[in-house]
C-alpha cells in the first residue's frame, strides 16, 4: 500500500463538458448531472492509448530494425 495521500482535486482531472464541474477521474457519469463522462475521464481510455503507443513503437522499431 502506499501511504502517499491523494487530494481531492488529483482525482479531478477533467471537467463535464454538461454542467462544467470538475468530475472524479475514472467515473462514468458526472456526480452533479448524471451526464454520461467523456471517454477521457475513464481510466481505461487512457490505458488503451498507451498501449496503443507503446505497440506501435516497439512495431516501428521492429520495421527499423527488420527492414
Ligand atoms: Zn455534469
Amino acid at each position: 500500500m502506499r501511504s502517499k495521500d491523494t487530494p481531492a482535486e488529483a482525482r479531478q482531472r477533467f471537467r463535464c463538458p454538461a454542467c462544467v464541474q470538475m468530475m472524479t477521474y475514472g467515473r462514468g457519469q458526472c456526480e452533479n448531472c448524471g451526464e454520461v463522462t467523456p471517454i477521457y475521464n475513464w481510466r481505461g481510455f487512457w490505458l488503451g492509448l498507451w498501449i496503443c503507443l507503446g505497440l506501435s513503437a516497439v512495431g516501428a522499431l521492429a520495421i527499423l530494425i527488420l527492414g
